[in-house]
Order: C-alpha cells, then sequence, then structure tokens
C-alpha cells in the first residue's frame, strides 16, 4: 500500500469545501492514514516548498500557504501518489479536467486548494514534515 502526504490548503479551508475534498479521496477508495489541522509557519513552508525557493511564485505562495489553517492528511492505498495527482488535475485549474478537485473547487494558479506528493521520495520526505510515525495509522 502506497502513502501520500495531502494538504487542504487555506482557500478550500476558508471556504468550506473539507468534506466534500476529503469524501473525494474516500470515494475512490483511499483510506486515511493520517491527519491534523494546522497553520503553516513560513520555516514549515520553506521546507515544504524547499525546490520552489527562488521561483518568482514563491514568496507569494509562502503568504497564501500560511494565511490561515490547513488540513494536513496521509492518504493511503494502490497507486495512491498517482491516483491523487490525477483527481486533483493540473496545477491550473484552467487546465485541470472536469470533475477534478482543482477544477471544482481551485480558484487560480496560487490557490489551487490541495497539494500533493508527486513521487515515492516526496512522499516520505513530505509526510515527515507533517507527522511522526506514531500518528500514522497505517
Ligand atoms: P503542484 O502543486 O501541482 O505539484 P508545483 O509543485 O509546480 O505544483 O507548485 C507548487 C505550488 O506553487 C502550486 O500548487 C501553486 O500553489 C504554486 N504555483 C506553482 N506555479 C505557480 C505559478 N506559475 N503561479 C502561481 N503559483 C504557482
Ligand atoms: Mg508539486
Amino acid at each position: 500500500m502506497e502513502k501520500t502526504l495531502v494538504l487542504i490548503k487555506p482557500d478550500a479551508f476558508e471556504a468550506h469545501h473539507v468534506g466534500d475534498i476529503i469524501k473525494m479521496y474516500e470515494g475512490i477508495g483511499l483510506r486515511i492514514a493520517a491527519m491534523k489541522l494546522l497553520q503553516m509557519d513560513e520555516r514549515l513552508a520553506s521546507i515544504h516548498y524547499a525546490e520552489h525557493i527562488g521561483r518568482p511564485y514563491y514568496e507569494p505562495l509562502v503568504s497564501f500557504m500560511t494565511s490561515g489553517p490547513i488540513v494536513a492528511m496521509v492518504l493511503m492505498g494502490e497507486d495512491a501518489i498517482h491516483r491523487v495527482r490525477e483527481l486533483h488535475g493540473k496545477t491550473n485549474p484552467a487546465e485541470a479536467a472536469d470533475g477534478t478537485i482543482r477544477k471544482l473547487y481551485a480558484t487560480d494558479g496560487r490557490k489551487n486548494a490541495v497539494h500533493a506528493s508527486d513521487s515515492p521520495e516526496s512522499a516520505n520526505r513530505e509526510i515527515h514534515i507533517f507527522f511522526n510515525e506514531t500518528e500514522i495509522y497505517d
């Protein structure tokens, strides 16, 4: 069983889409292995988004991601990393396919409702930014 790190971003939390989004993960047969509500600070955001430091969108991304509570989750299931990325859709909701979470709930290419790990390596790294092993029920 593969695990992946998902964040429901401040825009989707603020708009009360948390329940509908979680329902979509469970709807494709994924199981919640860990979950918490938290507000990121700049340090946490810089660790999570380390590969993006220096990009033109980085500073506004950090401002956005630290602007309010988020839901952090570990989702578990067969091919979870790929299947969650497919369910989320493209980064820019204007390019996201119908029925994807970003098509349904994202505002723009920054305020795009959700984050998901993009590889087994990033999943392992990102899961342990947000969760201790004792908090993961796999
Ligand atoms: P994804 O979240 O789809 O894996 P990236 O890893 O490329 O996308 O980027 C991380 C996050 O940074 C995006 O989800 C989005 O919030 C923000 N971002 C990326 N590219 C842009 C951009 N061109 N303009 C504004 N925000 C961006
Ligand atoms: Mg990414």
